[in-house]
C-alpha cells in the first residue's frame, strides 16, 4: 500500500526554549527502515546538517536535508521543513520514531492536514496522552487505578502544602509535559517542599517549555511496569504483555526486561486489562506503552501512556515473537489486527529478554558523557544476542548533540538466568575505545545477586553503591599499538634490550654513485617512440617491473607523512640503483592505475 517511500522524523513533547538533550535519531530510524525493506515499502530519511555523515542517512533510500542553518535537535522539531520534504517527496506516511515530535499532537496534526498519514495514533490521543495530567484523569474514568495526586496542575506552592499535609511526606513533583525521566524532584520533608517546587518549575520551563507541575504522593520501592498495546483502526485493543523497566538512574531506564520476574498472574491480569480498557477508553490506535508503579504490596498505580513506540520495545519482541514495527505499519494502513494474525489468545510469552541501553557515559565519573571517535569498537554477538544501533562503528564520531545512546543490546534466553548469561558474555565480548561506555556498570548490575535473584525496584540503583565500583578497562591492545606507533616513527626512546639504536642518531645514507644515472626504458621510448618502444619490451628476455613505492608512499596510508619534497630527496638513489624497472608509479589514484593497466604502455615516470 504504501508504494511512495516511507518518509521518517521524530520529537519531544514539546516545543522548549531550550533544547534539553535528546536520544539520537539514527538507531530507531534504521529499525523503522529495516522494517520497511522487509516489507518491500521504500524509506527516505530526514537528517540535519550536523548528521551529514550518520548512518540512518545510508541506510534509508533516499534521504534529505532539514532544518538548514539550525542545531541538530532543533532541525528535527521543524515540522514545516519535514512536511515540505515529504510533499516533495510523494511520501505517504510518517513514522515519528521516539523522542523529537513523535508526542507532539500539533505534528500529528500537520501530517493529516498535508495529507500525509503519522504513523500513531491520532492528533487528539497523541495530545491526550502528552499531557500527563490529562491522562491521569482518562484513566481515572476509566476505573484505572492513579498514584493519589492532584487533579489538575497547581497553581501555587501553597496547593503543593495542602496536598502534602493530606497524603504526607514524601511527594514527587512532575512536570505535566515532561518526559524520559526529566522535570521530576521527590520532595522528603516540608523544609524541601519550596526550593523544590521553584526548581521543578524552572526545570520543566526550561526543558519542555511550560512550567505545569503537578504533585503526585512518591510511591516508596516501587517496581515500574508498563504494558505494550496495540489498537487498529476499528476500535480493537490487544496487550503484550509486560515489561520490568525497574533499573532505572534518576528516573532514566537503563535495564528493561520482558516478563517481569516474579509477578503475580493476578496482578499481570490486572496490569493488562486497565490497559487494555483505558487504550479502548480514548480509542487508541498503533502502539503505545501503559505505565505503572507496583509497591511493595502489589498494589498497581497508573503513571502515564507513551502514545508510541518505546526504546525497549525490543524486548517485548523478543519474547512474543510479533515485530512492533511491522504492526504499526500495517495498522496505519488499515489493516485490522485480526488480519494480521494479532489475535489476543494467540500472543504467547516465550522465554525471557534483557535489554542493557549501552551510553558513551563514564560511569567513573559520575556518569558524564563522554564524545569523540571509536577508535575501536568490536561488539559481542552469537546466539540469542540482537544488537540495535547507528553509529557503533569504528571511526564513529559520538557526537555532544545527543543522548549518550551507543547501542541497545538484547539477550533473550529461556529464562532470566539463561538471558543474564548471554547478555554478561556478549557485554564482555565488547571492546569499546576512544570513548567511554557504562558496560563496566552494566556488568555490575548483571552479576548482582539481587538482580539475579529476586526482583529489583527503582531504588536499586541509587541505594547499591557497589554497582560503582568498577574495575578499570586495561585497553592492552590500544596502548601496545600506541607504543609500537611511537617507536616506529620516533625511535626507541628508553635504552631497551634490542640492536636498534635510539633515532636521534644520524642514519645510514647510502652514496649516490657519481655522474649520470645508467639509461633505463624511458630513454628507449624518447629515442625511439612508441613503436621502438613496444619492440624493446617484446626484446627483452626477463620479466619488467613496476615499482609502486613512491605512490604507495605519496597516496596511502604514507601520505601524512611523506610529501613530495621527501621523494625528491630519494629519487636520485631510485635512479641509479633500479634503472633496470620497466617504470616507477609516482602518483595517480586507483582508478588511473586500472587503466593504465590496460594499456602497455607506462604513462607514469620513469626516472633516469
Ligand atoms: P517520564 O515521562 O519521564 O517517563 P514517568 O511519570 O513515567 O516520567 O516516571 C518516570 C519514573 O519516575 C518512574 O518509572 C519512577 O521510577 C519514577 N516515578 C514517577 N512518579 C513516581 C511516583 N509517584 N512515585 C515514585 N516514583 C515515581
Ligand atoms: P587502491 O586500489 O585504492 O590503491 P589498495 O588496497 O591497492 O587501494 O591499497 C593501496 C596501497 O595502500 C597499497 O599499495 C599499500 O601501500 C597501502 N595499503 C593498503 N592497505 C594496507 C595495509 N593493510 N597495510 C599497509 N599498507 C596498506
Ligand atoms: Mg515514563
Amino acid at each position: 500500500m504504501f508504494s511512495a517511500p516511507l518518509h521518517f522524523s521524530f520529537t519531544l513533547s514539546s516545543l522548549p526554549p531550550s533544547l534539553p538533550p535528546s536520544l539520537p535519531p539514527g538507531e530507531i530510524a534504521i529499525r523503522v527502515f529495516r522494517a520497511c525493506t522487509e516489507l518491500g515499502i521504500r524509506t527516505v530519511a530526514v537528517y540535519s546538517e550536523q548528521d551529514r555523515g550518520q548512518m540512518h542517512r545510508q541506510k534509508a533510500d533516499e534521504a534529505y536535508l532539514i532544518g538548514k542553518g539550525l542545531l541538530p535537535v532543533a532541525a528535527y522539531l521543524h515540522i514545516p521543513d519535514i512536511i515540505r520534504v515529504a510533499k516533495e517527496n510523494n511520501v505517504d506516511a510518517i513514522h515519528p520514531g521516539y523522542g523529537f515530535l513523535s508526542e507532539r499532537s500539533d505534528f500529528a496534526q500537520a501530517c493529516a492536514d498535508a495529507g500525509v498519514r503519522f504513523i500513531g495514533p491520532s492528533p487528539e490521543t497523541v495530545r491526550k496522552m502528552g499531557d500527563k495530567v490529562e491522562a491521569r484523569s482518562l484513566a481515572i474514568s476509566a476505573g484505572v487505578p492513579v498514584v493519589p495526586g492532584t487533579d489538575g496542575p497547581i497553581a501555587s506552592l501553597e496547593e503543593a502544602r495542602l496536598f502534602a499535609e493530606t497524603y504526607g511526606f514524601p511527594i514527587i513533583f512532575k512536570a505535566a509535559y515532561g518526559g524520559g525521566g526529566r522535570g521530576m524532584r521527590v520532595v522528603k520533608e516540608y523544609e524541601e517542599l519550596e526550593e523544590n517546587y521553584q526548581r521543578a518549575y524552572s526545570e520543566a520551563l526550561t526543558a519542555f517549555g511550560n512550567g505545569a507541575l503537578f504533585v503526585e504522593k512518591f510511591i516508596e520501592r516501587p517496581r515500574h511496569i508498563e504494558v505494550q498495546i496495540l489498537g487498529d483502526k476499528y476500535g480493537n485493543v490487544i496487550h503484550l504483555f509486560e515489561r520490568d523497566c525497574s533499573i532505572q538512574r534518576r528516573h532514566q531506564k537503563v535495564v528493561e526486561i520482558a516478563p517481569a520476574a516474579d509477578l503475580d498472574p493476578n496482578l499481570r491480569d490486572r496490569l493488562t486489562s486497565d490497559s487494555v480498557k483505558l487504550a479502548k477508553q480514548v480509542g487508541y490506535e498503533n502502539a503505545g506503552t501503559v505505565e505503572f508503579l507496583v509497591d511493595k504490596h502489589g498494589k498497581h498505580y497508573f503513571i502515564e501512556v507513551n502514545s508510541r513506540l518505546q526504546v525497549e520495545h525490543t524486548v517485548t519482541e523478543e519474547v512474543t515473537d510479533v515485530d512492533l514495527v511491522h504492526a504499526q505499519l500495517r495498522v496505519c494502513e488499515g489493516r485490522s489486527l485480526s488480519e494480521l494474525g494479532l489475535i489476543q489468545e494467540q500472543i504467547r510469552v516465550n522465554g525471557c529478554a534483557i535489554q542493557c541501553r549501552v551510553t558513551t557515559e563514564d560511569p567513573a565519573r559520575g556518569f558524564q558523557p563522554d564524545t569523540g571517535r571509536l577508535e575501536v569498537f568490536r561488539s559481542g554477538e552469537g546466539m540469542g544476542i540482537r544488537l540495535d544501533s547507528a553509529s557503533a562503528f569504528p571511526g564513529a564520531v559520538i557526537s555532544p548533540h545527543y543522548d549518550s545512546l551507543l547501542v541497545k543490546v538484547i539477550a533473550s534466553g529461556k529464562d532470566m538466568a539463561t538471558a543474564a548469561a548471554k547478555m554478561h558474555r556478549a557485554l564482555s565480548e565488547f571492546r569499546v575505545r576512544g570513548v567511554k561506555t557504562n558496560i563496566p556498570f552494566l556488568q555490575n548490575v548483571l552479576s548482582n545477586s539481587q538482580f539475579l535473584q529476586s526482583t529489583v525496584d527503582t531504588q536499586f540503583i541509587d541505594e547499591n553503591q557497589d554497582l560503582f565500583i568498577m574495575k578499570p578497562v586495561q585497553n592492552r591492545a590500544q596502548k601496545l599499538l600506541h607504543y609500537l606507533g611511537h617507536v616506529m616513527v620516533n625511535g626507541p626512546t628508553t635504552p631497551i634490550p634490542v640492536k636498534a639504536k635510539p633515532s636521534s642518531i644520524d642514519p645510514v645514507v647510502p652514496t649516490v654513485p657519481m655522474g649520470e644515472p645508467p639509461l633505463g626504458f624511458r630513454d628507449v621510448l624518447l629515442r625511439e617512440g612508441p613503436e621502438g618502444f613496444a619492440k624493446a619490451v617484446r626484446a627483452h628476455p626477463g620479466l619488467l617491473l613496476m615499482d609502486t613505492t613512491f605512490r604507495d608512499a605519496h597516496q596511502s596510508l604514507l601520505a601524512t607523512r611523506v610529501r613530495t619534497q621527501d621523494l625528491k630527496k630519494i629519487a636520485p638513489y631510485v635512479s641509479h640503483n633500479f634503472s633496470n624497472l620497466f617504470s616507477l608509479e609516482n602518483w595517480g589514484d586507483a582508478a588511473a592505475r586500472s587503466q593504465r593497466c590496460g594499456t602497455n604502455y607506462p604513462d607514469n615516470t620513469v626516472f633516469r
